[in-house]
């Protein structure tokens, strides 16, 4: 949320979105990210600035500010958000070594978060998303879901994008049309 350590701007437009939102779906969960202190995504652990980037391993790691931190109000879902139809929170982001930017897997794809299990469970096929950011968490979840074999759809005005660098939110809205997923408005989800 704005103002937050890693503030998304607009984010707080969307919460009013997803609470028209929720009461239209049978099944609602939340993902968050919940890091220990240290976590290898915080600048703060290397002695580095904020956005530089590290290779770690194969992969390239981009440094945050110190965000999310379990048990603390940062981690915590956003004010105003209705939280009573929410079924289940996953965490992700819990070992300190491995970022997950996936609400499905860490970025090493070993660690599963647990939604999978959970939506087999219920025998659920299709997933709508909305959050933050689109350039980072949707986009990588998104693209896990629909290699899983999940129907997706991303609420775009349900969701804020960080733009890191300027296009970014274009470039992930068209990475995931291009592996499958489907783009609407909320007000397009509403009216049917
Ligand atoms: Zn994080």
């Amino acid at each position: 949320m704005p103002g937050g350590s890693l503030g998304v701007s607009g984010a707080n437009f969307i919460i009013a979105t997803i609470n028209q939102l929720i009461p239209k779906f049978d099944h609602v969960v939340a993902v968050r990210d919940w890091h220990p202190p240290g976590h290898v995504s915080f600048a703060s652990t290397h002695g580095k600035r904020t956005g530089e980037t590290i290779k770690i391993g194969s992969v390239e790691q981009i440094l945050w500010p110190d965000h999310c931190l379990q048990d603390t109000r940062g981690a915590q879902l956003a004010d105003g958000l209705q939280t009573e139809k929410i079924e289940a929170v996953f965490n992700k982001g819990t070992d300190p070594l491995v970022d997950s930017y996936s609400a499905f897997f860490d970025s090493n794809h070993h660690r599963s978060t647990g939604l999978d299990d959970f939506l087999r469970e219920h025998k659920l096929k299709e997933i709508y998303f909305v959050g933050v950011a689109t350039d980072y968490c949707i986009l990588y979840s998104v693209l896990d879901a629909l290699k899983l074999g999940y129907h997706v759809t991303v609420i775009l005005d349900a969701c804020r994008a960080i733009n890191r660098r300027l296009g970014d939110e274009n470039r992930s809205i068209d990475a995931m049309k291009d592996k499958g997923a489907k783009i609407m408005t909320a007000e397009e989800f509403l009216k049917d």
